[in-house]
């Protein structure tokens, strides 16, 4: 029997990731594991592996909206300097963590003025037409521990997984 990729399928694939200029943003270095069906994945690529079978190639590209979202010009802040603790390291390109009371948010160091700070909230890929070289290597059905967690647990010692 033929497995081909169904949702509730674990499906392993190596992928090159680049963007519309042809850079390399991302490799595999082993194939990448996910459980189909589950949004595990950016659900552009999820819907294109549906049906694929062991050894198969495909070359999907995902546009941002399917993606990592539309670049969004209301997710850029201006902050007062001293809204930042004194010490901390402040350079364009870092990111900072900012914390409310239920939650916690990562935005991008964008610019540096006098008095203030300008964070962008957008995923680093946001806006961006991302296209995959997948190769799928592996499919199997997923264990019912899986199916309720909505996720795989890899048999590497688990060292991602926390509830
Ligand atoms: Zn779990």
């Amino acid at each position: 029997m033929t497995l081909t990729i169904t949702p509730q399928k674990v499906v392993g694939f190596h992928y090159v990731l680049t963007n519309a200029d042809d850079e390399i943003l991302d490799r595999s270095d082993e194939a990448l594991e996910y459980l189909h069906g589950f949004n595990n994945i950016i659900p552009g690529l999820e819907k294109e592996l549906d049906g694929l079978t062991i050894g198969d190639k495909k070359t999907v590209s995902v546009p941002a909206a399917d993606a990592y979202g539309e670049y969004d010009d209301s997710l850029i802040h201006e902050f007062p300097k001293s809204a930042f603790t004194p010490g901390e390291e402040l350079e364009v390109g870092l990111e900072v963590e900012l914390e409310s009371d239920q939650s916690s948010v990562v935005m991008l160091i964008k610019e540096i003025g006098e008095d203030t700070i300008t964070l962008d909230g957008n995923h680093p890929l946001a806006g961006e037409t991302l296209n995959f070289d997948v190769e799928i290597a592996s499919i199997r059905e997923a264990t019912k521990e899986e199916l309720e967690h909505g996720h795989v647990h890899s048999g590497d010692g688990d060292g991602h997984h926390h509830h």
